[in-house]
Parts: structure tokens; C-alpha cells; sequence
């Protein structure tokens, strides 16, 4: 089949790679000039386990507040009336309970297989590292992670808890000055650099004959026949099918087919900074449970992740929050970073619909397909979820269950 892409993420590359391997001639419309340009440009790089990363899905972390001193999310320049109800959504549903919980932490696994099988046979070296710490201040830091810990023993995932000294084996950089109550370890959790994994399977990718329009922004899909229209081009290109990958873009490019996907931008942010002292720096991924902060080691750079703001995509940085992952760094990996140079500082867009599961499958008009919304998870759930909806195009029934990852579910 002739199929088109709108996209070029972690969600689009990974998904040109399933379709081209499956044999279909594929083009990726792509409004940046380079691949992972966007939300997947600067992740923390988590993959697999999915539910204890910052802002998974509701009730698995501590609530979402948005006044006071234990405030988690803010309310940045440009906020509206969507983000309110969605945070609305968000915290209604929190207090209901897993939800698809279980369900989406099984395409993590599935997907974070998918991701090593896929690096080990290109030969993709992304600065993969195993296992995860999850760091815990307090008691009541174990008490917010049990719903999202009972749905990974559900799913299958190995949870040890471990007191201070044993964290300290397993991260040895880690300051014995900052008090720690204990901590989580998931030995089978894995991290990584999602832009350089999208990068390399784009140059793979390309190499192998998927077409790549860079600099090409797709003005609105065509339904009767199937296809793309493309700024400036009076008429639309025609493809046996369109699979919609385009991140937060995503829902302005649905209504002409009046379909809805109530999504929003959680805005976060991520500090990289060059190694400085490798035996006081992270030796995989540890995430600060209190903080919802990560920090990640990526080959020779440390980055550390976080915060939770709603607003517009050009809000200024907000110092404060920057400020706070410098702090969390400090506590934890004091001397492992570089900080005087060098140093990147990003804001990205986490798509979340309000239940924080993506949508993956059929849009409903034949030939188009949706793989998009993937929030806080996307290069997790990222090879999986292109996986399956190759598997859908092609007609064959995913490996993986997709019950409830539907657009039906809005
Ligand atoms: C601070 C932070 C930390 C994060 N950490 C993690 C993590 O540790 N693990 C994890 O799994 N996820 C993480 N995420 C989430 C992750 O970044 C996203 O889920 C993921 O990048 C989404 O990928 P995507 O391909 O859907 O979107 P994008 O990367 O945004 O890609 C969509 C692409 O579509 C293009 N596009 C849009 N409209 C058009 C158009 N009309 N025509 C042509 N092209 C178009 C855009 O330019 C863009 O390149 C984090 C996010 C943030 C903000």
C-alpha cells in the first residue's frame, strides 16, 4: 500500500520503520526540518515501566494540585478553558480508580521489547541504560506509588523494595547528605535517548526507501478519496491510507472530519548538562517520587526532567520550576553534572487526553488511522504502538491488546 505519515516524532519514525518493514511504500509529511524536533526532542527518556513515570496516568503519583504549597501543576501564561476542564477530568478520575492502567503498562513492556529488538538488530546505539530507582523521601512517597506499583505486579513487572543502603549499591553517586526513606528498583526498566533513537531510525529508515517531506506541513487530511493536503499544493496527494501522528497538532487536524480528541499540553521541562565526575552521576534512570523529577544518565550528559505547567506552547520558561530540577539534581547527584556550560534547557508538550492513555487504531473513516496522544509516554509506548497499527493496517490482529485505546472511548 501507498501510505502517508503526518508526523515525524518518536511516533511517526517509529511507525514509518513497522509499515516500510511490513513492505508498504511510505512517505512521512513532517512540518520541522528534522526528525524528533518537537515534544520527543529532549524526553527524560524513560521507557518501560510506564505507570511510575511523572504524570502517567491519573491516581498513580501524587494528586494534581494546583493551589497551595503541595501544588503540583501550574497554571502558566495562555492557560484556557480546556485546561481546566482537563484537569477536572484528570482529577475525577483519579479517584476511580487503574482505569487502563494495567492494560497500557502491558504495551510498555511489550513496547520496550520491541525497542531493544529493533536497536539490537540496526545496531542503534542510544544510550540505553537498565534498571531504575525510584527514590523515596518519605513514607508518604510509598504510600502515593501503591496503586501504580500494584498495577505493575499485575502486569508482570519485578517491584523489589529496597532500603538506603542497597539504593546506594545500586547508585553508587548517590548523596548519603539527602535524607532517603528507601527506594523502589525495577530492575527490568530501561532508559534512553529518544531523540537519537528517532534519529537513527529515521537515517535507517530513509535509507531503506521510506521518503521523508521535511519542511512539508499537511494543511488538513482528505477522506473520500484518502490522502493528504499539503500547504500550497491546490490539490490533495492521494495514499491508500494516512496515519495520524502529529503530536499535539493532532486534534486541529481532526475536525474537518468531525472527530473529537480532547487533548491538552502538560508542559514540562528538562535540564542536560555534560557529565562531570562519572562516580557521583546516575548510572541508569532514578525518578524523584516527591518532586515527580527524574534524572537520567544519557552516555556522556545527565538530564533531569520535570514540572507540570498548563498555558500556552510560548510561555516563558518559569525560573522557578527550572530551578527546582537544578535543586533535585543537587540533592541527589551533587558534582555529577557540569552546570557551568554547555548546559540545554527545554520546554516540551506532553498531549495528554484526559485519561492519559493514547489512542491507537481506526479513526473511524476507512484509510485513516490514528497513533497519537501517547502523553507523558510516548518513545514508552512509542515501537509498540507502531507495531500494533501496522498490524491493523495490514488487517491482522495486534499482538497486544488495544481494548481501550480507542477513539470510541471519547
Ligand atoms: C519534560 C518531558 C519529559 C518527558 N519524558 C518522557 C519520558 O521519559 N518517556 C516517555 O516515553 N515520554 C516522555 N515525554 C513525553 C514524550 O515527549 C511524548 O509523548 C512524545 O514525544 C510524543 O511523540 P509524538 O511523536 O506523538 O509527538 P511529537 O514529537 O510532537 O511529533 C509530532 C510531529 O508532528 C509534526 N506535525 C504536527 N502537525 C503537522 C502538520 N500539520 N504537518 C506536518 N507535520 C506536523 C510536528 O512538527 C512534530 O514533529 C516527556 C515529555 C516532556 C515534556
Amino acid at each position: 500500500m501507498k501510505i502517508a505519515i503526518v508526523g515525524a516524532g518518536i511516533i511517526g519514525v517509529t511507525t514509518a520503520y513497522e509499515l516500510s518493514r511490513d513492505g508498504h511504500e511510505v512517505t512521512v509529511f513532517e512540518q520541522r526540518n528534522a526528525a524528533a524536533e518537537d515534544a520527543s526532542f529532549a524526553t527524560a527518556g524513560l521507557l518501560a515501566p510506564l505507570l511510575t513515570t511523572p504524570w502517567s496516568l491519573p491516581g498513580m503519583a501524587p494528586a494534581a494540585r494546583l493551589m497551595g504549597a503541595q501544588s503540583t501543576v501550574r497554571l502558566a501564561q495562555g492557560f484556557g478553558r480546556a485546561d481546566v476542564s482537563w484537569l477536572w477530568h484528570w482529577k475525577r478520575l483519579a479517584k476511580r480508580g487503574p482505569g487502563p492502567a494495567t492494560a497500557l503498562e502491558r504495551l510498555a513492556q511489550y513496547s520496550l521489547a520491541r525497542t531493544l529488538e529493533i536497536a539490537t538488530e540496526h545496531e542503534l546505539d542510544f544510550e540505553a541504560s537498565p534498571g531504575r530507582l525510584l527514590l523515596l523521601r518519605t513514607e508518604q512517597d510509598r504510600a502515593h506509588l501503591q496503586a501504580a506499583l500494584q498495577c505493575l505486579r499485575d502486569a508482570g513487572v519485578a517491584v523489589q523494595e529496597i532500603d538506603a543502603a542497597a539504593a546506594q549499591k545500586l547508585e553508587p553517586g548517590l548523596s548519603p547528605e539527602t535524607p532517603l526513606a528507601g527506594a523502589i528498583s525495577l530492575p527490568g526498566a530501561a532508559a534512553g535517548n529518544c531523540r537519537l533513537f528517532a534519529q537513527l531510525l529515521r537515517q535507517g529508515t530513509q535509507a531503506g526507501g521510506v521518503q521523508f517531506a521535511f519542511g512539508t506541513r499537511v494543511e488538513r487530511l482528505a477522506t473520500n478519496p484518502v490522502g493528504v493536503a499539503v500547504q500550497g499544493e491546490a490539490t490533495p496527494r492521494r495514499f491508500d491510507a494516512v496515519v495520524l501522528c502529529a503530536g499535539m497538532a493532532s486534534a486541529a487536524l481532526l475536525p474537518v472530519l468531525s472527530l473529537p480528541l480532547p487533548m491538552t499540553a502538560v508542559y514540562g521541562y528538562s535540564v542536560s548538562a555534560p557529565l562531570r565526575e562519572d562516580t557521583h552521576a546516575p548510572q541508569a534512570s532514578v525518578v524523584d517520587v516527591q518532586q515527580q523529577i527524574s534524572i537520567t544518565r544519557l552516555g556522556l550528559r545527565v538530564r533531569v526532567a520535570g514540572g507540570a505547567e498548563l498555558g500556552s506552547a510560548d510561555a516563558e520558561h518559569h525560573a522557578p520550576t527550572v530551578a527546582r530540577l537544578y535543586r533535585t539534581l543537587n540533592d541527589w547527584f551533587p558534582g555529577g553534572a557540569q552546570l557551568s556550560g554547555g548546559v540545554q534547557t527545554w520546554r516540551g508538550a506532553r498531549t495528554l487526553l484526559p485519561d492519559g492513555a493514547p489512542v491507537i487504531g481506526a479513526s473511524g473513516i476507512p484509510g485513516l488511522w490514528l497513533n497519537t496522544g501517547h502523553g507523558t509516554g510516548g518513545f514508552a509506548l512509542a515501537s509498540g504502538s507502531a507495531r500494533a497499527i501496522a498490524d491493523l493496517v495490514a488487517q491482522r490482529s495486534p499482538e497486544i491488546n488495544l481494548d481501550g485505546l480507542g477513539l470510541r472511548r471519547f
